[in-house]
């Protein structure tokens, strides 16, 4: 898996999916990626505050980063129905 199938795939690992093929691959990738590692924390970590009821900004660039994953797994989900 390169980086952009790591990004991809976040979105279904933090839906709560637990395909335990991507989650091997997305653990390996992560222990020598340390761009996706850092990405992997900050979501977690913005899913928990959000859970908890707090709002958290995001640094700009990794905001635009993962609006564009986002629209465009989105897109890819609803834009076929
Ligand atoms: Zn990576």
């Amino acid at each position: 898996m390169n980086c952009e199938q790591i990004l991809a795939a976040l979105n279904d690992y933090v839906d709560g999916v637990r395909d335990t093929a991507i989650c091997k691959a997305l653990e390996e990738h992560l222990t020598d990626c340390n761009p996706c590692r850092l990405v992997v924390d900050n979501i977690r970590h913005t899913i928990k505050l959000y859970k908890a009821g707090y709002e958290m900004e995001l640094p700009a660039e990794l905001n635009q980063r993962l609006h564009n994953m986002l629209r465009e797994r989105w897109e890819a989900k609803f834009a076929k129905r």
